[in-house]
């Protein structure tokens, strides 16, 4: 069943111009028992926690959410459409009963917004329940999907997750446990997944070869437990114990933690995007911080581009980090510029057509007392398309600034991408085809800068973690396989 959504951002709501952030995953892995295992009293307790690790890791999905727990082998799960605060509230929470959970929040980046591609995923097979939540995209999606409908499988949703589950259930009919189910679905399985899987028994925790997007493993008062960012660790009191390697499959059953390798083998390539902006700055990824990585991003910008100027303005929140690099690496004042309106929610309406005009307004106002006068380096994470970065630059200047100099701590975004997150065809990248001299006359400012890929490289390769910059080289780090268009799939019954 596929339910269709007329949803339409450009007309709703305020237009978004920089990337959307993907999904994350939590999950605690309590004692959930069965035959030779301890079962645990439970509460919700479990659920508890992770609505609080969901709620650290919001900042990466908006559109939905859900939780299921796991009571001695019984499965519930509360999932809807909006943030934790709309779809959960105390007396569900406490609904919510079972020693283990798993849960996810959810930004589409395959699959449209409706609610049957709300995660986790929760299904019943002839040997027991599943839940899964993940975050990434398949590159096979389609191609696997169509196999298993040709044989008379059935989806309910347009998203990735689903066919990861059902490749799961379909391995595990021939498998002696559900690792080894796992295991056999990710040699069907390609691209982009940070897994979280929950059986009668076990919670499992898995990764793609490549590693493209992360996955953390912390404990909590003698449990595991499981986050894509280990911002959601710390939300929860928890303590961080490493990341999950890529290909590997870790395996919790009755509080202990097994770890495996399924046998795929792939050169890293995590997602550099995280660090400049999808991440939260004070999570800490393959021992890297967020916020290190960001500062050394400013400072490079210094060193390869720094112009003559007074002050330093970031964009907030996601140029905060990088504009203070710059400033300590430049010696020039790191200043506030822009107030972030925090209260704009995802569906802002417009009253007027006229209003879209002054949305950077709403969301950005420019501190006039502190930039005019002002020569200003404008740090932001990205430009992407443009939009929102032009009315930014015509903002500073509205508010007296006499130079403004725009500064991406990205390089620019020439390629899309394919492993889980929105940048857009090339036709919506405004620097291709685009000379950082053009640029700056498109978006009205003085000039325009972005860090070079190898300052990229040298910055996160230097301290340890191999990237992935398909979206800036067009170097992928794994082959598209050739997909069946996925129109086919996408068979709407409307309800009314
Ligand atoms: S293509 Fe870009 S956004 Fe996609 S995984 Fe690679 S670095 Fe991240």
């Amino acid at each position: 069943m596929n339910v269709y959504h007329n949803h339409d951002y450009e007309t709703d709501e305020i237009p978004f111009d920089g990337l959307r952030e993907e999904c994350g995953v939590f999950g605690i892995a309590g004692s959930s028992a069965g035959p030779g295992g301890q079962a645990e009293e439970a509460d919700s307790f479990a659920a508890a926690m992770t609505y609080m690790g969901l709620f650290s890791l919001q900042h990466r999905g908006q559109e939905a959410c859900g939780i299921a727990v796991n009571d001695k082998g019984v499965i519930a799960c509360r999932k809807g459409q909006g943030l934790l605060t709309e779809v959960f509230d105390d007396k569900k929470i406490g609904k919510l009963v079972g020693a283990s959970a798993i849960g996810h929040v959810r930004y589409s980046t395959t699959g449209d917004s409706s609610v049957e591609n709300v995660q986790p995923v929760a299904v019943g097979h002839i040997k027991g329940n599943l839940a899964i939540a993940h975050n990434g995209n398949l590159v096979n999606a389609w191609a696997l999907r169509r196999e298993i409908e040709m044989r008379g499988g059935i989806f309910h949703g347009t998203g990735d997750s689903e066919i990861i589950a059902y490749a799961i259930v379909e391995e595990r009919i021939h498998s002696e446990s559900i690792e080894e189910a796992v295991m056999k679905a990710m040699r069907r399985i390609q691209g982009a997944y940070s897994l979280l899987a929950m059986s009668p028994r076990k919670v499992i925790a898995a990764r793609d070869p490549n590693g493209f997007r992360p996955l953390s493993i912390g404990t909590l008062d003698g449990k595991y437990i499981f986050a894509s960012e280990t911002c959601a660790i710390d939300a929860v009191g928890g303590v961080y114990l490493r990341d999950v390697e890529p290909g590997e499959i870790v395996v919790v059953e009755d509080g202990q933690l097994t770890s495996l390798g399924s046998g795929l083998r792939a050169q890293k390539s995590f997602c550099s995007f995280e660090f400049i902006y999808f991440s939260r700055p004070d999570s800490i990824i393959d021992g890297i911080g967020v916020d290190w990585a960001r500062r050394e991003m400013g400072k490079a910008l210094a060193r390869e581009c720094g112009v003559p100027a007074d002050i330093v303005v970031a964009v907030p929140d996601s140029g905060l980090s990088a504009a203070r690099g710059y400033a300590e690496e430049s010696g020039l004042p790191d200043t506030m510029g822009l107030v972030k309106n925090r209260y704009i929610g995802r569906t802002f309406i417009q009253p007027t057509q006229g209003a879209r005009e002054r949305e950077v307004r709403l969301k950005l106002n420019p501190l006039s007392a502190n930039v005019k006068g002002k020569r200003v380096v404008l740090i932001d994470d990205s430009i992407v398309r443009g939009t929102t970065s032009a009315r930014i630059v015509s903002a500073l200047r509205e508010a007296g600034a006499t130079e403004v100099h725009l500064m991406s701590s990205a390089p620019p975004f020439l390629h899309p991408c394919y492993f889980g997150t929105d940048v857009p065809d090339r036709a919506h990248l405004i620097a291709v085809n685009h000379t950082e001299e053009e640029l700056a006359e498109i978006l009205g400012a003085d000039s325009v800068s972005f860090l070079s890929h190898k300052s990229l490289s040298r910055i996160l390769e230097g301290a340890g973690c191999p990237i992935c910059k398909a979206c800036f080289t067009g170097d992928y780090p794994i082959e598209l396989p050739e997909e069946p268009d996925k129109g086919i799939f996408q068979r709407p019954i409307i309800f009314y």
